[in-house]
Order: C-alpha cells, then structure tokens, then sequence
C-alpha cells in the first residue's frame, strides 16, 4: 500500500491463503498446480508462488500479484518435475512482498525443502525466542517454520531418506493457532493441519499420483477424485510409493473455522462431509424462521448472501427477486485514492434494479457485517431506488471479536457489532428491522453440529489461548499505519 491511498474498506473478513500441492510422475505438475491455485484464487490474490522439484533439485518461482499474473506459458514450461506445491496469499502476519511471498524454500547441506502455510500462528514471538532469533530476521510467521524445520534437518539426526517428514513431525507440535501446511523436498509431498484443523486440507487422487489441496474445488480441477480430508492433527506424507498418514499432536480437538461455511469456502467445497451451498441455504431456512418478517421480496446481497437468501425465501414462501446486480469485473479489494472515493466504492460495485425495487417491501440477505459501512451504503442505494421498507436477514451471529488464527478481520473497534446494541447497528444502517442468525442454528445449518468448530469471533470463546501483548494490539484500537486511516465504531455512526 503507498501513501495517500486507501484499500477500500474491509468489506468481508479477508482469507489468509490456499495451499495446494501434486504428486504425479509423468503429469505436467507445474500447470496442475497453476490451475489448483486459480481455483483457490478467493483465498489470497496477494502473491502466487509455485515449487517444483525433478527428483534432482526443488526450483521456486513466485510473483505478487494474482495466479493469472505470477504465470504464463513459458515460466511453467521450464518447472519441470514430478512434486509441486504452490500458495496464494493474503497477507494477515508479515509484509505484503515479495519476499514474504510463498512457498518459502531453504537448503541444509544436501537436503533441499519447501513449505507452504495457510493460517496465522499465536506464539510466533516466542518461537523465534527460543531459536535464538534476533527481532526482524523473520519475515512472517511461515518463514519462521521453515527456518525451524531447516533448524531441526541442520542439527537432528534424521533418518536417511525421511528428513523432511521427520523435522516437520518434530516441529508441528511446537506451533500455536491456525496452520495447514503443504511441503515438499525432492521425493516426498507432506500435507498437515494443525490439531484444531482451523484451516481445511483434503487429500484426492489422480490415476497417477495424490493431490493436496485446502478446498475439494482444487482438486476438481485438476481431475483428481477426492479422498477424504485431512483430520485435524493428521500429517500425510506422500512419495512416489504411495502415502501415510501420521499423527504428531496429541490431543486433535477439531474447531474448524465456522466462517469457512459462512463464506470463506467455495460453495461448491466439501467442508465435514458436507456441501457448503447446501448448508448456506440451510442458514438462510432457519433465519426465516426465527425472524420472520411481512415483505413483498426476498433479495441476496451479490453474491455472497445468494444461497441464503434462496433458503429465506423456499422456508417464508416470499419470492425471491435479485435487487441488485454486481460489476462482474471488479475484484474483492481495489485501491481508492481517498475517503470520498470509498463511498464510490460500493456503487462501483453494486447497482440497484429500480424495476424490480421501487415500492416494495425489501428483505435484503447477506452472509455477514464487518464494518458495517458497505452495508449502510446498499441501503441507502435501495432507499434511492424506491424501496418501501428495508429489513436486513444476516445469516451468521454478529460479528463482535477479531481473529488471531489468520483471518483478517480488523480490530475490535473496527467491527460495527463489537459495543453496539441490535438497536444502535439498525439505526447506523438505516432498516426498518434487523436479526443475525442465532449462534445454534447457524451450528445445525451446517449439517455436522458435533464437528467441532471455532467460533470465536462470534462469541469470544477461543480456543487456542492468545498470548499477552498480541491480544492488546488487536482487542484494543487500531493502530495507525502509513496510508491508513483510524475509523472508530463511534466514528462511524457520524459517517465519517
Ligand atoms: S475467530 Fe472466527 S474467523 Fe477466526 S478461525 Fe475462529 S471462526 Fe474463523
């Protein structure tokens, strides 16, 4: 981000990356992963990188950027190999660089290796405190665990011919907070989630070889057979001979990050078993049932509160309109030189269809409020276009607690639900009525209740503890950064 401009505000909380990796001798491994990270695209379009390794030598090559930039033709001609991962980021601990960009590669003698993390670590500080590490030699929380895993292959006796699985096993334990990994060196791929399983990992199958991928979409893609997930606590070690499965935590207590299902995840992903869209229009099924409201139409934000929206208005038997169309060619961020141009932003966007509008009674659906702004703007856009009535259906709990397990979420001050009441957030935005999802039911719309699943954010419960000093930062108000600007709940309701 350079001075004097401003990413337009946090409009959803952002994904921190999608991890992809292939084994499959005699596959074009390079492109198969190209074509992994195009389909993880939602989860970080920040940077994209790839390793690829021949049996001989592992070769990183890795831009800023989107997937469609970071490659073309001829660099993925020349990563030739059989083994390959690759990442696409979204920054939430460590710079937006290239430098912190993925996978992260080191050598140890003769050993080579590379790594790949979705997911954001609560204990980075005192890891890197225990290796000796001096302040700023770590680029973020990724970099640190291949610093440590080339810490353990450098100074550990590990067996011949296993090292990398060996050194990760040995490592993985010592981590805190949300990480799924992919890894690699020149004969094995290692695939592993942490014990909660925050971050989803599934494992498919070609006809000649295995596949890693953080969503079922990826593997889809590339022609693979899903297999099953990752456990929560699993590493799965790959080679040209086939594949095992470890299991280096001790006690795997799965809280699979419940915004996955809300709206991280492709609909189309496979999350416990379950179809993601399936379970969205369940949210917005049971939402018409614990607040149902008299209205002419039931219309989605675009996209994100589409299948909600569906499943309000099958459940109320109110039809269901679209009432606003989204500029298909806009990205999920862009960059606005200044505050007024924000407010730009939405109409950008979202336009409103007047026709199908005007004089209606509206129940308008989306998935989540961050912030609150862009919500504030919609209606607003919809009062302009002649809306009778406007009553907001969100189909997730407030959102009122930010993320340390790597989510970008803001702060607390950033969220509008931190300190207002249900009264105070209808009055900022400007409805008629408003209901969140209750916490329960957004749980059974799942379809897995007994799964397991983080939800901090919606309830402050968390489940891997926050060390001191990381939680004052975030909990508290914003911090100022170059080109940022300070906006306060308080200051929101003034619409500044
Ligand atoms: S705090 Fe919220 S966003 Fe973060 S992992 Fe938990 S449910 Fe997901």
């Amino acid at each position: 981000m350079t001075n004097h401009t401003h990413e337009v505000e946090l409009i959803k909380p952002r994904e921190a990356c999608g991890v992809f990796g292939v084994l499959a001798p005699g596959s074009p491994v390079a492109h198969q992963t190209y074509l992994g990270l195009y389909a993880l695209q939602h989860r970080g379009q920040e940077s994209a990188g790839i390793a690829v390794s021949d049996g001989s030598n592992v070769t990183v090559v890795k831009d800023m950027g989107l997937v469609s930039g970071a490659f073309d033709d001829r660099v993925l001609a020349v990563l030739e190999g059989d083994i390959a991962i690759g990442h696409t980021r979204y920054s939430t601990t460590g710079s937006s660089s290239w430098r912190a960009s993925q996978p992260f590669y080191r050598d140890v003698g003769d050993l080579e290796f590379a790594l790949a993390h979705n997911g954001n670590l609560v204990n980075t500080a005192a890891l890197a405190a225990d290796a000796g590490m001096l302040d700023g030699t770590v680029m973020s929380d990724s970099d640190l665990v291949a610093e440590l895993v080339a810490i353990e292959l450098a100074t550990g006796e590990a067996p011949e011919g296993n090292e990398l699985p060996w050194a990760m096993a040995r490592v993985l334990p010592q981590l805190r907070g949300g990480f799924s990994f992919v890894a690699m060196d020149r004969h094995h791929l290692v695939g592993a989630r942490g014990p909660e399983g925050f971050w989803p990992l599934c494992l498919g199958r070609l006809d000649n070889g295995w596949v890693l991928a953080s969503e079922s979409p990826a593997l889809d893609t590339v022609g693979a057979h899903f297999v099953r997930e990752v456990d929560p606590g699993e590493m799965v070690v790959i080679s040209r001979d086939g594949w095992t499965s470890e299991r280096p935590f001790k006690n795997p207590n799965p809280r699979l990050c419940m915004f996955e299902f809300v709206y991280f995840s492709r609909p189309d992903t496979v999350l416990y078993g379950r179809n993601v869209h399936a379970a969205r229009q369940r949210m917005g099924e049971q939402l018409a049932d614990q607040a149902p409201v008299v209205a002419d139409l039931v219309m989605p934000v675009p996209e994100s509160g589409i299948p909600a929206a569906q499943g309000f208005a099958r459940a109320s038997g109110i039809p269901y309109r679209d009432g606003l169309v989204k500029n298909r060619y806009i990205g999920r961020t862009f960059i606005a030189p200044s505050q007024e141009m924000r407010a730009l932003g939405v109409k950008m966007k979202l336009n409103p269809i007047r026709h199908n509008i005007e004089g209606q009674r509206l129940i308008v659906v989306d998935d989540s409020i961050v912030r609150g702004t862009t919500t504030r703007a919609i209606v607003e856009m919809l009062r302009a276009a002649g809306a009778a009535e406007v009553h907001l259906r969100i189909s997730s709990p407030p959102y009122r607690w930010p993320c340390f397990y790597g989510m970008d979420t803001g702060t607390k001050a950033e969220l509008l639900a931190a300190d207002l009441t249900m009264d105070e957030i209808r009055e900022y935005l400007g409805v008629n009525s408003i209901a969140y999802l209750e916490l329960d039911r957004l749980i059974d719309a799942t379809g897995a209740p007994g799964a397991g699943f983080c939800t901090a954010c919606l309830d402050g419960q968390y489940p891997v503890p926050i060390p001191q000093g990381l939680d004052r930062e975030v909990l508290g108000e914003r911090r100022d950064e170059p080109g940022t600007t300070s906006v306060s709940v308080s200051q929101m309701k003034l619409g500044q």
